[in-house]
């Protein structure tokens, strides 16, 4: 399969890790949009959200977890952070391997009370 986050979990494509354990990987985002900017993936393959069912359950305990350690590790839990899970073409998804996009270490620009346009 050509996925370049299995690859980066198989090892097979450098990534700057800063979490791994069994189930789950945390990379840093390659183009951070924030001083903070981690990716959280399982290291299993789903291409999104849509792929996932409550059998699936677990796995997203276990990235929400890590995601909320390393907001801790990287000292934005108190300033705040935002978790972001793109689903599709509006939501502007461009690797189809679930992820978590944690971000932090500024003012975000964007509120869902505000028009994004
Ligand atoms: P999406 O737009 O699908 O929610 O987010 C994909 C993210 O993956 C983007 O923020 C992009 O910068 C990041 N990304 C794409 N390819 C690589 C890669 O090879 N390595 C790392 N570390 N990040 C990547
Ligand atoms: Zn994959």
């Amino acid at each position: 399969m050509d996925c370049i986050f299995c690859e980066i979990a198989q090892g097979h494509i450098p990534a700057d890790k800063v979490y791994e354990d069994e189930k789950v990987l945390a990379f840093k985002d390659i183009h951070p949009i924030t001083p903070v900017h981690i990716l959280v993936i399982p290291k299993e393959h789903f291409s999104s959200l849509n792929e996932m069912t409550s059998q699936d359950a677990a796995i997203f305990g276990e990235l929400f977890n890590t995601a909320r350690l390393l907001a801790k590790e990287f000292g934005v839990d108190k300033s705040g952070y935002r978790l972001v899970l793109n689903t599709g073409p509006d939501a502007g998804q461009t690797v189809f391997h679930i992820h978590l996009h944690l971000l932090g270490g500024r003012k975000m620009p964007f509120h869902f009370r505000e028009s994004p346009d």
